[in-house]
């Protein structure tokens, strides 16, 4: 589904990414772990198309990101563009970013009826559909403060699958909650592992990460360092760096 070859990303004179390579297959759970700084913000940021890259390249289904080849020369694509190829996939931040003044289901059937042009109803018929996988069934007409912290990252969640995303990103959506709310989200995010859907998470969430994922990417300093099996990665890490990392979650 999707592909990072030697991604580099440069802020100033830090290299944040420093020749990344990611293939994400189809219904494939990946989870991104490692310490703060080592550039897994910026690893789902520049997937998702919201920061541009430096170097390498990127695909969705084969189809390059953010260029397109125009006689034989790399040229970047115009922002519409890019937000047409940013529509094919989802993204759930640690802030929720719902639109306070809009109710539940607004935040769900706005984008899929303007912007992909979907019949009101239908989308309307989609989103009730989402907030009943995600719990919030009852919650439709509710406006974003009128829920708890996990409640609105799971209208988030919702949202972002009410336009069909082939792969969703999640960066580090649980960090901004209340430690009684967690499991909620994680809850609804492991049922979305299960449904199929293909996903890339950031999180700090071991237990998630070991039970859930299908493979684990351990970043430091913009680059891999491992990846392998959640087994690997937490039952026989190779690298010195990888140990001492989850060293400080036991
Ligand atoms: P955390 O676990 O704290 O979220 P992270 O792994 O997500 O960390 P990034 O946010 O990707 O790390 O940042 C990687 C590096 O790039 C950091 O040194 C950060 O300061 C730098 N960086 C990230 N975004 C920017 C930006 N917009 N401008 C300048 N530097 C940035
Ligand atoms: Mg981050």
């Amino acid at each position: 589904v999707l592909q990072a070859v030697r991604v580099r990303k440069r802020f100033g004179d830090h290299q944040a990414l420093d020749g990344v390579d990611l293939s994400v297959e189809e219904g494939e759970v990946v989870v991104v772990i490692g310490p703060s700084g080592s550039g897994k913000s910026t690893l789902v940021r520049c997937l998702h198309q919201l920061t541009p890259i430096d170097g390498g390249a990127m695909y969705l289904d084969g189809e390059l990101l953010g260029h397109a080849v125009h006689r034989g020369h790399l040229r970047p694509l115009s922002e519409a563009a890019i937000t047409k190829q940013r529509r094919r996939m989802g993204m759930v931040f640690q802030q929720f970013h719902l639109f306070p003044h809009w109710t539940v289901l607004r935040n769900l059937t706005e984008a899929p009826v303007r912007v992909h042009g979907v019949a009101p109803a239908a989308a309307r018929d989609r989103a009730l559909a989402l907030l009943e996988r995600v719990g919030l069934g009852e919650r439709a007409n509710a406006y974003p403060r009128q829920l708890s912290g996990g409640q609105q990252q799971r209208v988030a969640i919702a949202r972002a699958l009410a336009t069909d995303p082939r792969i969703m990103f999640f960066d580090e959506p649980t960090s901004a909650l209340d430690p009684e709310l967690v499991d909620e989200v994680l809850a609804v995010m492991r049922d979305l592992a299960r449904s199929g859907m293909t996903m890339v998470v950031v999180t700090h969430e071991m237990a998630f990460a070991r039970e859930v994922a299908d493979r684990c990417v351990f970043m430091d300093r913009g680059r891999i360092v491992e990846t392998g099996p959640p087994a690997q990665i937490f039952g026989a890490p190779r690298s010195p760096r990888l140990r001492a990392f989850l060293s400080r979650f036991t």
